[in-house]
């Protein structure tokens, strides 16, 4: 809904806060009240920084539903789309309805402790599993309630398709073209042994399949980390895993394409 109010987020570089005082003055110049953080009743969002300040906000929000666009002052940014040079162009592309909304999944965890309590965890690139730094951890990994692998080694890793360039390149995973909605499973340093099977490449699950992690007793810690937000827990039962209702509307315009974005990061 077109409310005239737009919210500005900015991370802390001295560039992002000369490219945000700048796109105000515009914004407000248009006719806009803008807003620092955000504001239920805004029609957009803007997030000046890179991807990790993007993460941060959409943390930060619980992943609004307001259509949001991201301004790149850091590296090459797979979240944001405006240059700060373009901000004439975007405003006019903007107001004349010149974009297309690109919608990206969201991956949550929900942890319940051996008392039954539940601690839900989103991720829009990814959530990992881990063990404590020098020690496997050992669960039971089922998919859809089917047992699949007795798993020891530093963790898996569940990727959204946004989330797959990130740490899941980093791992092994593959890259997967946003338009796909699913989850990506892959290992991280997995053995495999007569005690311990799992798999040794990524596997893809569509969006209505859950997956299951029971600990082995013996695991002290296990680390739910969702964006790079690490949270510890002793004791747990069970981890489910599976795409949340939760969704981010990215604004896109006529000239976006995943494809170059990737060729431009990595070859
Ligand atoms: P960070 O450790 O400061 O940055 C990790 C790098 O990943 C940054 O260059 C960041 O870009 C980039 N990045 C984030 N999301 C991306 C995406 N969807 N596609 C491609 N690159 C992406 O942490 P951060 O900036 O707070 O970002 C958190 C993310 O870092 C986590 O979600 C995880 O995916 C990733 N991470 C990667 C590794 C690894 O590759 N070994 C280890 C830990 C965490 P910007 O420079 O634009 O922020
Ligand atoms: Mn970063």
């Amino acid at each position: 809904m077109k409310t005239g109010l737009i919210s500005l987020f900015t991370n802390e570089t001295e560039l992002s806060a000369d490219v945000e005082s700048l796109l105000r003055k515009k914004l407000i110049a248009r006719g806009y009240k803008v807003t620092e953080g955000y504001d239920e009743k805004a029609e957009l969002l803007i997030c000046i920084g890179g991807d990790g300040a993007f993460l941060r906000t959409m943390h930060r929000c619980d992943f609004p539903e307001t259509p949001i666009v991201g301004v790149n002052t850091g590296h090459l940014g797979f979240f944001q789309e405006v240059w700060p040079e373009d901000f004439d162009q975007f405003i006019e592309d903007y107001e004349r309805g010149n974009y297309t909304i690109q919608k990206l999944g969201t991956v949550m965890g929900i942890a319940t402790d051996e008392d039954g309590k539940t601690y839900t965890h989103t991720g829009l690139n990814e959530i990992a599993i881990t063990g404590s730094n020098s020690y496997s951890i050992h669960f039971d990994l089922s998919i859809g309630g089917k047992p699949i692998e007795r798993f020891s080694g530093d963790g898996i890793m569940v990727a959204t398709s946004a989330g797959s360039t990130a740490y899941n390149y980093s791992v092994g995973g593959s890259i997967v073209d946003p338009r796909l909605n699913l989850l990506q499973v892959t290992p991280i340093a997995p053995m495999n042994t007569t005690a311990f099977r799992s798999f040794t490449s990524s596997i893809l699950l569509p969006s209505d399949l859950t997956l299951g992690i029971v600990p082995e007793k013996s695991d002290k810690v296990i680390y739910i980390t969702t964006d790079g937000i690490e949270t510890g827990y002793s004791h747990l039962k069970e981890i489910e895993i599976r795409i949340s209702d939760k969704s981010v509307n990215l604004i896109r315009f006529s000239d976006y394409d995943f494809w170059s974005k990737v060729k431009d990061k990595f070859l």
